[in-house]
């Protein structure tokens, strides 16, 4: 069968905690690159991995907070000024992505959204429900509690005959199980060890629900001061910046 493989580019939250770099996540599969979140260091987590932008055929987008999608602006400038890309670039995200993309581009470089390209950027809009294909993946979405000025999405992938699920950031619900449950590999949200915070999950909410959620294998990510300095002590295994694994 053929492999999946899962690099964390960027294992931190917002905050830079542990000097870790933002949600950016590498999935390489049969030829096929897509970015599981795009956070606004993503540019610096692919030069200091040695990944070509030009190689990424889709960003997949949890959420619209900067941590997770802000990197898309400095990518797209790359794309067209130096990366000279020439192939479509496919984002999927939440509705409203395709909105807050062009706020984003002109906070952060006026002028920059209306800028002929070279190469097509075509965005879809993901809701919760169904399963749906896009850039050689089946994605499904399910609505986390997180705001963020637009619909927070978990997410489920598959490629290559394995599954991804991914809480992106969102408070523990119940509602997610069931997109979130029997995943190969389960990618979760651990920005504090136990204690309990609105709009974000804990390692204990999901350590606590192990058995229901059952993955293959489970590993945390977005971690703040708090979750690092239980780490150590941990009996469950946590992201780092360029780690890399096969499914
Ligand atoms: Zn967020
Ligand atoms: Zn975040």
């Amino acid at each position: 069968m053929a492999e999946l493989t899962v690099r964390f580019l960027g294992s931190g939250d917002a905050f830079g905690h542990g000097g870790r770099l933002q949600a950016c996540i590498l999935l390489q599969w049969q030829g096929q690159r897509v970015l599981l979140d795009c956070g606004a260091s993503a540019l610096i987590s692919l030069q200091r991995y040695g990944v070509e932008p030009n190689s990424i055929d889709g960003i997949l987008i949890s959420h619209l907070h900067g941590d997770h999608f802000g990197g898309l602006p400095f990518f797209i400038l790359d794309a067209q000024l130096h990366s000279k890309r020439t192939r479509p670039l496919l984002l999927a995200g939440p509705q409203g992505l395709a909105a807050r993309l062009e706020q984003a581009m002109e906070v952060n470089f006026p002028g920059s959204s209306q800028v002929e390209r070279k190469f097509a950027t075509q965005v879809t809009e993901l809701t919760a429900g169904p399963a749906q294909e896009w850039c050689g993946l089946t994605v499904k979405a399910a609505e986390g509690v997180h705001a963020s000025g637009a619909p927070a999405l978990a997410l489920r992938i598959e490629a290559a005959g394995k599954s991804i699920a991914y809480t992106g950031d969102t408070q523990w619900v119940d509602e997610l199980m069931p997109l979130l449950s029997g995943a190969d590999l389960l990618i979760a949200e651990a920005y504090f060890y136990e204690r309990p915070i609105k709009f974000h999950m804990s390692c204990m909410d999901v350590l606590t629900r192990r058995g229901a959620l059952n993955p293959g294998r489970l590993i945390f990510t977005h971690m703040s001061q708090d979750m690092l300095a239980h780490v150590g002590e941990l009996n469950g295994e946590t992201a780092d910046d360029g780690m890399e694994i096969t499914l």
